[in-house]
């Protein structure tokens, strides 16, 4: 881990590079042209100029060795710049992942040392035009080269898809099957019988190079494989989803404020019927405010997970799914909401937000779609619901509710309401074997990532109310600002799970007609419902708080 100064020079150096080098008239020109500035990539990635692969890379290495709150901060960062070049910058580090966790020695200090040193680009090979989402039906193969009895090296033969960097990388991570199984190969860039496509005419990041890879015959040397034993790919893929998974989430939650803020004083300067839209509350309370409430729901997931993943608490893939969805989710929402808030200009190119809106939609697609974060949280939290007998959500709403008794305004009770729902939903849905229906497993994965997602923001607050946020949390909003985030989100969760735990029971034949009315005390709508008490006004202080206008809850830039 670094410093916060380093940590703060370095995002400081980043915000210095991108004002030089990629103003937005820039982008706008590369953008329309579809055009990786690669030049720029490899400026950002040399020990010469920005070195920022640095913060990535261990320190026995030649680098900083950022944890995942260093990674979340800078990635954030980069988010907010460009979402095509921050990409390109991604998959050096994604490239690079299956090297940290699972290569030998020797192949971590020749090729993280090259990464440090020489700035070299990687590309993360993994996807196949058959193999999405399911990775499991890999169709790449390496076979294995024999001499003398011994395995000399590996022949890659196959194709993959959408390779971020793949027209431009020094160096590739490939998936390939072997006998044994899965396995990474590192491949050079001019490796005979190696080849990339033209990169991809695409919908958003058209600054970021996507291309398809072919391999015939390539030869590798067997020191190649990483980690030198057959079969362990997707044991390694796994080891990271954690941390890349929050690389994401910081992607999605960077592009979701970076619109935003620009809808924000846009706000303030038009007028419309007599007076600045940010003055009227159909306005604010609807493009605004909402999608605060969530992004810094998403901020709470992945500040949370990135200090336990910092704390060796593992690789917590399920947190880092839980925080990938609802970061990327509210990003793209909240970058929809902002070409609203702009009207037609926020409909051209000039403005940004709609570039920003194309740019975030990758975001719920690679590392992992969200209809696949969804079966992840679904799968692994059905396991807790089960092994504790229906008791899991209900214990950490105890706790919640004990956080409320010390804290009372940090919505922590309400988060509580969400989570006792959840627990009662899960419970109807083994009852009446409703995971049958693979809709309802994925519908929980959802209510899952909102519940948690409100308890995570509600301890959030908690921590802030007491001084206790990591030194290097995102302290844009004071205690109150986020006591009061934390009501609005926790309202919304609550109300999302139960409302829509009734309608599925209800839908998939869960429940009976005449026990509709004792499932709707069981999910707590009551409560939920007159949990809404104070929503008005709980908005109306966020507004305050976003448009500046109370002193005392006076936004602090990011
Ligand atoms: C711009 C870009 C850059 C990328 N960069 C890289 C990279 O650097 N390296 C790399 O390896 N890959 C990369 N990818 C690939 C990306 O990770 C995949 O596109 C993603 O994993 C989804 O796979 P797929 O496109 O084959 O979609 P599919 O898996 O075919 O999914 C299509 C749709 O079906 C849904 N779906 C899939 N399976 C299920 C299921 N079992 N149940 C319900 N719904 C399901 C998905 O959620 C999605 O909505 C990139 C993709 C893009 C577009």
């Amino acid at each position: 881990m670094i410093s916060k100064k380093t940590l703060k020079l370095s995002v400081k150096s980043l915000k210095d590079f991108a004002k030089k080098q990629l103003p937005d008239e820039h982008l706008i020109e590369l953008d329309a042209r579809d055009e990786c500035p690669i030049e720029i990539v490899r400026h950002m990635c040399s020990p010469d100029h920005l070195g920022i692969q640095l913060l990535f890379v261990p320190e026995e290495y030649g680098g900083f060795g950022g944890g995942a709150f260093d990674v979340y901060c800078v990635c954030e960062e980069m988010a907010r710049i460009d979402l095509g070049v921050a990409t390109s910058v991604l998959a050096t580090f994604l490239g690079s992942d299956p090297i940290t966790v699972g290569a030998t020695p020797e192949q971590k200090k020749l090729w993280l040392s090259r990464i440090a040193e020489e700035g070299i680009l990687f590309a993360y090979g993994a996807t196949e035009p058959d193999a999405g989402s399911d990775l499991g039906a890999l169709q790449s193969t390496a076979e294995r080269v024999i001499k003398d009895d011994r395995v000399v090296g590996y022949k890659i033969n196959g194709s993959k898809q959408w390779i971020s960097n793949g027209g431009v990388a020094d160096a590739y991570t490939v998936l390939a099957s072997t006998p044994a199984g899965p396995s990474w190969f590192i491949v050079e860039k001019g490796a005979p019988g190696f080849s990339h496509d033209e990169p991809e005419d695409k919908h958003g990041i058209r600054t970021s190079n996507t291309a398809a890879l072919s391999f015939s015959d390539v030869y590798v040397d067997a020191d190649r494989l990483i980690g030198g034993v057959e079969g362990q790919g997707l044991i390694q893929a796994q080891a990271v989803f954690g941390y890349t998974r929050l690389m994401v989430a910081a992607f999605g939650l960077g592009a979701g404020w970076a619109a935003l803020d620009r809808a924000i004083p846009y706000s303030t300067k038009r007028i419309q019927a007599g007076s600045p839209l940010s003055e009227k509350q159909g306005y604010t309370h609807k493009l605004i405010v909402p999608h605060v409430a969530r992004l810094e729901a998403g901020r709470a997931c992945i500040e949370e997970t990135a200090e336990r993943i910092d704390a060796g608490e593992g690789s917590l893939n399920t947190e880092g799914a839980i925080a990938k969805y609802m970061a990327t989710e509210a990003g793209n929402f909240a970058a929809d909401a902002s070409i609203q808030a702009l009207g037609g200009y926020g409909y051209t190119h000039e403005y940004m937000v709609e570039k920003i809106r194309r740019d975030v939609r990758i975001t719920t697609i690679y590392e992992g779609t969200s209809e696949i974060m969804e079966m992840t949280i679904s799968r692994d939290r059905w396991q807790l619901h089960l092994k504790t007998r229906g008791d899991h959500y209900h214990e950490q709403a105890r706790q919640l509710e004990a956080l409320d008794a010390r804290h009372k305004d940090v919505g922590a009770g309400v988060a509580a309401l969400a989570l006792h729902a959840l627990a009662e939903a899960m419970e109807r849905a083994r009852a009446a074997r409703l995971t049958r229906h693979q809709h309802i497993l994925l519908r929980l994965g959802e209510w899952t990532a909102y519940a948690e997602s409100a308890g995570c923001l509600a301890r959030r607050a908690a921590m802030a109310a007491e001084g206790r946020l990591n030194e290097k949390a995102n302290m844009r909003f004071d205690p109150p600002a986020l006591a009061a985030l934390s009501r609005i989100f926790a309202r919304e969760a609550a109300l999302k799970v139960a409302t829509e735990g009734l309608r599925w029971v209800i839908g998939a034949g869960g429940v009976s007609e005449t026990g509709i009315t004792s499932l709707e005390a069981a999910l707590g709508l009551p409560a939920i419902h007159r949990a809404q008490t104070g929503l008005m006004a709980d908005m109306d202080q966020v507004c305050d708080v976003l448009y500046s206008r109370v002193e005392k809850h006076v936004a602090v830039p990011a």
